[in-house]
């Protein structure tokens, strides 16, 4: 960038800063207007103020700390958790001008003293570091003595161990403050509920920090859950694979709870003709990385992941996100579904749920070398998270309320709002259902404990028919009773023992389970249960099919520009949407430009990509 921009940020009033920052962010980055709270969290910045923006998924988070490292003195220092995530935000910068560098361990020692030599002489905007490498003595020395505009710290609820995501390296980055007093420090992460915000603020000594928090709306994202028709991982496989057959040409992920799962699933997908990956920590990290670049370059990959995969990974056109096991808690929900759909056009998030799947995420959580508090409140977030999925509130709602947007209305689209369930009330019924388990005492699994509500068990004890909830469910089949006992697991009031794969049902939390069983606290379930005499009928909902087509008028041209794109990146070893995003190439093919000041004026083309692409661009118009 020019020099010039910097020398004259810190003459200006907030309001002319604030013009020069949008300025900017036309020239530069080819965007109109700042989004959601970008301009405050800027203004903030240069004002050399600290802050911490809680901003959704696709909100926009970097520009936020981009453009206040370029328009102040010095280079912005960004500490991000993610090789894969750095390399490609240098490169994406880079594309537009901006003077972007990393150092990070996959760096040549040429390419460091390059770095360092560039950092020195002033020339850098930007440089990313990762933490470890901020652990180093030599490195926040030889920081020490640069001039740094800011310090950025992306993805900063890692630095929590109440939230979802812990990491160790995160704790000690409240040294920054100390390393480098007087130079601005933002803190920006997508998921924070109030705890995970205090400990950000106290861990990062961020104690004067404006905190903004933005909407967590995401009206472009479709959500929707469904219960599993049975804990089988063949048919979960199979079901997935419909979901996925239904979205051809569209990229998307989907997350499996293990390592296994997803090397399964993907070969499953692969046979069936799908262009399918698998990702996850158990492979080796150049193979991984292989992966990462196959599907950030591919046009329509479906990448078959752990939650190893996704942190910073900003594809903006994944269309959708399944989840062939559920997340562990609404945050990381809310984060991985919200890898769909960043371009801000129609995105999916499908999650796929069953009682067998809490009893896992109980299980997990039980087995980790953790506080027992933390764990309190893990287990706390994992039962939040299966009320949502089983609840009958639009998604997209119950997901705000719980981050805090007290004001989210109904988002219209998900599965619950276009097809509201009638809700109906469940007491009574409960309450057999929990004194029956209490009876026996958790020692039978859910098909004994339906046999004996419904007096059927086979060859019966005098013991077992002597107790009083022996043969009192008369009122409901024995679907409709599986359909409580799982009801009632999601709302924490049943459990279920794993028992090596012979799960024992038991009583849940003993204070709810009380409040219920005093007629405290209300059971209402989504679904009419099935009566006695109804036949039972199919459980699955019809489902949109999102995503805008092409208009015919404009697809040659939109296909001309993608294979373009595809070349152009394949030469300079970046993904497609570093060089245009789908949602430009598509805005580029309705306008039609004919000369470089209409191409400038499409949502994406900055001054840097029109002087790199322009000319292409505008032959292939013409051509096409
Ligand atoms: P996140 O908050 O998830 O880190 P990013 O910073 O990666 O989001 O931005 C998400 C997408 O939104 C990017 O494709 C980016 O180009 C785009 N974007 C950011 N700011 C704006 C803006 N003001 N107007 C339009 N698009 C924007
Ligand atoms: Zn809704």
């Amino acid at each position: 960038m020019a020099p010039a921009d910097s020398a004259l940020i810190a003459a200006l009033s907030p309001a002319d800063a604030l013009a020069g920052a949008r300025d900017l962010l036309e020239r530069v980055w080819g965007h109109r207007q700042f989004r959601g709270l970008q301009a405050e969290v800027i203004a903030e910045m240069l004002a050399g103020r600290d802050a911490l923006a809680v901003l959704p998924t696709g909100g926009g988070k970097s520009v936020c700390y981009q453009i206040p490292a370029v328009l102040r003195r010095g280079v912005g220092l960004v500490v991000s958790p993610l090789i894969a995530l750095m390399a490609d935000q240098v490169a994406a910068m880079r594309q537009q001008g901006v003077a972007a560098a990393r150092l990070d361990s996959n760096v040549t020692l040429d390419e460091r003293t390059a770095v360092w030599r560039a950092a020195e002489a002033g020339e850098l905007d930007l440089l990313y570091v990762s933490p470890e490498g901020l652990a180093q003595p030599h490195m926040t020395d030889r920081l020490g003595r640069l001039d740094l505009a800011l310090i950025a710290i992306d993805e900063a609820h890692c630095v929590s161990q109440w939230g979802h995501d812990f990491r160790p390296d995160y704790r000690d980055l409240g040294r920054l403050a100390e390393l480098f007093p007087g130079v601005p420090r933002l803190a920006v992460t997508a998921t924070a509920d109030a705890r995970t915000r205090e400990d950000i603020v106290r861990s990062l000594r961020l104690g004067d920090a404006r905190i903004f928090v933005d909407s967590f709306a995401r009206p472009n994202l479709q959500l929707s859950a469904e219960r599993k028709e049975s804990a089988s991982r063949a048919r979960t496989d199979e079901r997935v694979a419909q979901l996925v057959a239904r979205r051809p040409g569209q990229s998307g992920v989907v997350y499996c709870g293990s390592r296994d799962g997803a090397d399964r699933l993907a070969d499953d997908l692969k046979r069936r003709g799908f262009n399918a990956i698998a990702y996850h920590a158990g492979l080796d990290p150049r193979e991984r990385d292989r992966r990462l670049a196959r599907f950030l370059g591919e046009d329509a990959c479906v990448m078959v992941a752990t939650i190893a995969f996704g942190m910073g990974v900003d594809k903006p056109d994944v269309r959708f996100v399944i989840h062939a096991d559920p997340p562990s808690s609404i945050e990381a929900y809310w984060q991985e579904i919200g890898r769909a759909g960043r371009d801000g056009e129609p995105a999916d998030g499908i999650t796929l749920y069953g009682p067998s799947d809490i009893a896992w995420s109980l299980r997990r959580i039980e087995g980790r070398p953790m506080d027992e508090a933390v764990k309190q409140a893990q287990v706390l977030k994992a039962r939040q998270l299966f009320r949502m999925l089983d609840g009958a509130t639009c998604r997209a709602m119950a997901v705000r309320h719980y981050f805090g947007e007290a004001a989210a209305e109904p988002c219209g689209v998900c599965d619950l709002c276009l097809n509201p369930p009638a809700v109906m009330d469940a007491t009574q019924t409960a309450q057999k259902l929990i004194s029956a388990v209490h009876r026996l005492g958790g020692r039978y699994g859910k098909g004994r404990v339906v046999n004996h509500l419904l007096g059927k068990t086979k060859e019966v004890q005098p013991w077992e028919a002597g107790l009083t909830t022996f043969g009192i469910g008369d009122e409901l089949s024995a679907n409709g009773w599986r359909d409580l006992i799982d009801h009632l697991i999601y709302e924490g009031l049943l459990a279920e023992d794993p028992n090596e794969g012979k799960p024992l049902l038991g009583l849940g939390d003993p204070v709810m389970v009380k409040a219920v069983y005093r007629g405290e606290l209300k059971v209402e379930t989504r679904r009419e249960l099935q009566s006695a005499d109804a036949a039972r009928t199919p459980r699955r909902r019809r489902r949109g099919e999102p995503m805008t087509p092409v208009p015919e008028a404009d697809r040659a041209l939109f296909e001309a520009l993608r294979n373009w794109r595809k070349d152009v990146a394949a030469e300079q070893g970046v993904p497609p949407y570093v060089i245009f995003h789908d949602r430009t190439l598509l805005d580029i093919a309705r306008a039609r430009p004919d000369s470089a000041a209409t191409l400038a004026r499409v949502a994406g083309v900055g001054e840097g990509k029109l002087a790199r692409y322009g000319d292409a661009v505008l032959r292939l118009v013409r051509d096409n």
